[in-house]
């Protein structure tokens, strides 16, 4: 019963220290948010001390009553937040979710269909060195050059051509919203599973802000801290009573063991509170703020700095700025934006001459400072802000580092392959 300042000083003061940062820095990474109290308190519970394999009402393990309500809680919340029949709470968290989606839909070297990463995808929807590049053969598809929205065209061509088993629709680094319905259209056409990863988007969807995916897709799955402002973690929903008894055997045992039940209270409580009134009153005012953003960054003075919008604005959360043409490059625009206190993070855009690890995008996202009560004023400033540090950093003559070199330093296993960037959650 010592506390963390006694048992642990050393991570104690690390908290400490990331509190003050989060007080202090304006969080604009499109897919973090602040999880209320309510939710971090729930997750800090007793509840880390339980076993609980299998489900509600059919656990290998006994005293499971208490986590059986709590779990059934999170169950019926989730189902009535997005009208979905079933679904499962248990996924640790975005890519477990989409590892048991394919593994409940799929088999290893059956062919899938998902949005390119350098186009805005995620790793698990297809990457060579992800599970899903592994497991399954890969044919990305990719966003149209003149207006960087997905080709529709080019979907049911390649889907026609290489008859997929699965067709994701979803993305990481995407302003604009996908065609359900037409993804549909096409994966029936071809006799495939049509799977939607709403993970960056649920938060608006639930507020009724943006189309559901949930009538159209075979099956959907969700991270519940992005948008959605619950804690780390995913979801995976469905209409199909087939689907959904091959979803809870992919999800436990196939791809997990024990639940979360601490994370699954607190995805209940943020379920319950993103059904309330304040809640999507946030969610307008995250889509207010990233069309303000968008508009601000498409003015003359920041053109003049080389510097535009992926798709010329904004229906989400998140707005890719584009320097391909300019001499700032992804990484500088990061780091200039860092030194005046906010926080976002550099992105590959479409048709990027730079390295991933430079990149010529920032992705930049307002469900945090929505948390933190922002409004248009506010959103109105943020974005001047930034647009002057950018314009500033261009014109200061900053010379684009641009090669590979740059970008050496992080190392990572992906970014030596040469042909990702990691900024994709
Ligand atoms: N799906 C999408 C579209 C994402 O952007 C992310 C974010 O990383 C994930 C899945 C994975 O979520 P997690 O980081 O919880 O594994």
């Amino acid at each position: 019963i010592r506390p963390l300042a006694q048992a642990d000083p050393e991570v104690d003061q690390a908290i400490a220290q990331e509190l003050i940062r989060q007080q202090s820095t304006l969080e604009m990474i499109a897919s973090e948010n602040f999880a209320p109290t309510a939710v971090m308190e729930a997750q800090g519970s007793v509840l880390t001390n339980k076993y609980a394999e299998g489900y509600p009402g059919k656990r290998y393990y006994g005293g499971c009553e208490h986590v059986d309500v709590i779990e059934q809680l999170a169950i019926d919340r989730l189902k009535s937040l997005f009208g979905a029949e079933f679904a499962n709470v248990q996924p640790h968290s975005g890519a477990q979710a989409n590892a048991s989606a394919m593994h409940a839909l799929i088999t290893p070297g059956d062919t899938i269909m998902g949005l390119n990463l350098a186009h805005g995808g995620h790793l698990t929807h297809g990457m060579r060195i992800n599970f899903s590049g592994k497991l399954y053969k890969v044919v990305p598809y990719g966003v149209r050059e003149d207006t960087h929205t997905v080709d529709m065209a080019e979907v049911e061509r390649l889907a026609l051509e290489s008859k997929p088993q699965l067709i994701v629709a979803g993305w990481s680094a995407y302003a604009r919203q996908l065609d359900f319905a037409e993804f549909r259209r096409i994966a029936d056409l071809v006799g495939a599973y049509l799977m939607v990863d709403m993970a960056h988007f649920a938060g608006l969807v639930a507020a009724g802000l943006h189309p559901s995916p949930v009538p159209h897709a075979h099956i959907v799955t969700s991270t519940t801290h992005k948008t959605l402002g619950g804690p780390r973690g995913g979801v995976i929903l469905t209409n199909d009573a087939d689907i959904a008894k091959k979803v809870n055997s992919a999800v436990f045992p196939g791809q997990q063991g024990g639940p979360l039940e601490h994370v699954i209270a607190a995805k209940a409580v943020a379920f319950k509170m993103a059904a309330e009134p304040e809640f999507q009153e946030r969610q307008v005012r995250v889509l207010e703020g990233s069309k303000i953003l968008a508009q601000r960054l498409l003015q003359e003075d920041v053109a003049a700095a080389g510097i535009s919008v992926v798709s010329g604005g904004t229906d989400v959360h998140l707005v890719l700025a584009d320097l391909r043409h300019s001499v700032l490059n992804g990484q500088q625009a990061e780091d200039t934006l860092h030194r005046i206190g906010i926080t976002v993070n550099r992105n590959a855009v479409p048709f990027d001459p730079r390295p991933p690890m430079v990149s010529s995008g920032l992705r930049i996202g307002t469900p945090a400072l929505a948390a933190r009560g922002f409004g248009a004023e506010e959103f109105t400033e943020v974005s001047d802000i930034i647009a002057t540090a950018l314009i500033a950093a261009a014109n200061s003559g900053t010379k684009d580092s641009g090669t590979k070199d740059s970008g050496a330093q992080a190392g990572t296993e992906a970014g030596s392959e040469g042909d990702v960037a990691l900024d994709d959650a």
